[in-house]
C-alpha cells in the first residue's frame, strides 16, 4: 500500500478544545504507527469567523503537546499552500473540472453540484416549495470505526455561494484530493457530510479516502457533547496551568481509545505502536477532570529532581510567584524536591510552599485550637527551641533521632513535638515530612518561628 497521508484540518474559529486536539492526536499517532505523513491544513475559508489569534493558538497548543506536523504551514511541503483562504487557483481548476464535465451549474447566483440520476420535482412540506430530487444509489463507506454506513444523496447541492465564496464540503475534498489524503479521520459530527463527499470524490474520479468518525466526547456532568464553552475544554488554559503536556496527551488518547489490557499510564512511543484505528471506540467517550488531575499527578511524580525543580521553576516564573522575591537557588530546589511528592499539580505549589519564602504566613485557626488545647504545648516548644540550637540538621534522619531521644527524656510521644512544631514554623498542620520541613527550613528560621509563635500564641 502507498504511504499514509492524514491530515487535521481545523478550522480557527474559537479556541483550541478537548475535541480538537484528540482529532489532531489521532491523526497524529496514526500517520507515526503507520510511518506516514501528517498534514496541518487549515480551513480558513470563512473570513468573518476566522481569525489569525486562533491560528497561533492552534499552532501553539499542537506544538506544545509534540503533535509535529510533517507538511502544512511555517513547515511547507510539496501540495501547499495549507491554508485554504491563499488557494483560490486550486478552488477554480477543480471548479473548472466539475464544469467542463457537466457536473456543475449555475442557479440564483450559486454554483450547484449536480448528482447523476433521474430527477423529478416535489414540494418539499418543510421547506414551503418545490425541489428537485434525484433518483441517486446510496453513497457506502465502510468506516473504520463506525463499520458500515450507507447514507443517499438526493438533492443537488451548493459548491459556490452567490458571494463567490466555495462551500466547506468543495474545499474539503479538492484539497484531500489535491494532497493525495488516504485517510479521513475526524469527529462523529461529520459522518453526516461524508455522503456529500464521496458523492465529489466519484465526481472527479479521484479514490474515496477511508475513513474514521471518531465518537463524540461527552461533557463531564449529564449529557451532550462537550463544547469549547464548557469548563476544562481549552488546551491553554492546562497549559497556563502548568499541566504536563505528556499527562495531557496520555489522557487525551484514553478519550475513545484503549490498549485492550487495561493500562493506562503509558509512554508515547508505546501508544504509537499500539494505536490502530479500528481500536478506537464506538461509543462515546466521557471527559472526566479528575482523571486528568490523576494523570497529571502521575507525571509528575516520577519526574527527575532536576526536571521537577526546572518545571516548577518555570511555572513560578510564569505565574508571577517570583514577582516580590526571588529565593536564593538551592533553596528553592530544596523545598522543590521535599514537595513533589505532596501536591497534584505545579499549581498548587506556590500556595503549598508559601510559608518557606516568606515568614508573614498566616496560622490556621482550626489547627491551632485542636493543637495548642491539649496537653502543655508551650512547655513542649519551649523544649524543642532548646533542643532545636544544638541539634544536626544535615538529614531527616538525624532529626528525627533528635526529635526522638527528646520524647523519651521526658517520657512523651513524638508527636507532642512534631504536632505543635509544625504549627508553629509553618502555621498549618499539613506538609510536606516534618523532619524534611525543619531540615529544609534549617535552623535559624526553625529557631526565629518557635520563638515568635510563643511570644504571641
Ligand atoms: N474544518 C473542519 C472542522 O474543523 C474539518 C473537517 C474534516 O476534518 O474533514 O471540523
Amino acid at each position: 500500500m502507498s504511504q499514509v497521508r492524514v491530515r487535521f484540518a481545523p478550522s480557527p474559529t474559537g479556541f483550541f478544545h478537548i475535541g480538537s486536539a484528540r482529532t489532531a492526536l489521532f491523526n497524529w499517532l496514526y500517520a507515526r504507527h503507520t510511518g506516514g505523513v501528517f498534514v496541518l491544513r487549515i480551513e480558513d475559508t470563512d473570513k468573518e469567523r476566522n481569525s489569525e489569534a486562533f491560528l497561533n493558538v492552534i499552532y501553539d497548543s499542537l506544538t506544545w503537546m509534540g503533535m509535529t506536523w510533517d507538511e502544512g504551514p511555517k513547515v511547507g511541503g510539496d501540495y501547499g499552500p495549507y491554508r485554504q483562504s491563499e488557494r483560490n487557483d486550486v478552488y477554480q481548476h477543480y471548479l473548472k473540472l466539475l464544469q467542463d464535465s457537466g457536473r456543475a451549474y449555475e442557479k440564483d447566483g450559486a454554483i450547484w453540484f449536480k448528482l447523476l440520476g433521474e430527477r423529478h420535482e416535489v414540494f418539499d412540506e418543510h421547506r414551503k416549495k418545490t425541489v428537485v430530487k434525484v433518483k441517486n444509489t446510496p453513497a457506502i463507506i465502510e468506516d473504520q470505526i463506525r463499520g458500515h454506513v450507507e447514507r443517499t444523496e438526493d438533492e443537488d447541492f451548493v459548491i459556490v455561494r452567490s458571494d463567490g465564496n466555495p462551500v466547506f464540503h468543495f474545499v474539503n475534498v479538492v484539497d484531500d484530493i489535491a494532497m493525495k489524503i488516504t485517510h479521513v479521520i475526524r469527529g462523529e459530527d461529520h459522518l453526516s457530510n461524508t455522503s456529500k463527499h464521496v458523492e465529489l470524490f466519484k465526481a472527479f474520479g479521484a479514490p474515496v479516502p477511508t475513513y474514521a468518525h471518531i465518537p463524540l466526547i461527552l461533557k463531564q456532568n449529564g449529557p451532550g457533547k462537550m463544547s469549547k464553552r464548557d469548563q476544562g475544554a481549552l488546551i491553554e488554559e492546562y497549559q497556563r496551568r502548568g499541566y504536563l503536556p505528556e499527562a495531557l496527551v496520555n489522557f487525551l488518547c484514553l478519550l475513545g481509545w484503549a490498549p485492550g489490557d487495561n493500562r493506562e499510564k503509558m509512554p508515547i512511543e508505546e501508544i504509537i505502536r499500539l494505536f490502530d484505528l479500528p481500536g478506537v471506540n464506538q461509543s462515546n467517550a466521557r471527559f472526566d477532570e479528575k482523571k486528568l488531575a490523576h494523570m497529571n499527578m502521575a507525571y509528575l511524580l516520577e519526574k527527575p529532581a532536576d526536571e521537577f525543580v526546572r518545571l516548577a521553576g518555570d511555572y513560578f516564573e510564569r505565574s508571577g510567584a517570583f514577582a516580590q522575591n526571588r529565593p536564593d537557588e538551592s533553596y528553592f530546589r530544596d523545598v522543590m524536591v521535599l514537595s513533589q511528592p505532596k501536591i497534584k499539580g505545579l499549581e498548587e505549589l506556590p500556595g503549598y510552599t508559601k510559608y518557606f519564602f516568606s515568614d508573614e504566613y498566616p496560622v490556621d485557626p482550626k489547627a491551632k485550637d485542636k493543637i495548642m488545647g491539649k496537653g502543655e504545648p508551650k512547655v513542649r516548644l519551649a523544649e524543642l527551641a532548646e533542643a532545636v540550637k544544638s541539634a544536626d540538621f544535615s538529614s531527616d534522619a538525624a532529626l528525627e533521632q533528635m526529635i526522638q531521644v527528646l520524647a523519651s527524656t521526658h517520657g512523651l510521644s513524638v508527636g507532642d513535638y512534631i504536632h505543635p512544631g509544625r504549627l508553629a514554623v509553618s502555621g498549618t498542620n499539613v506538609g510536606p515530612s516534618f523532619y524534611g520541613l525543619f531540615r529544609v527550613l534549617g535552623r535559624d528560621r526553625v529557631l526565629k518561628r518557635i520563638e515568635r509563635f510563643l511570644a504571641t500564641a
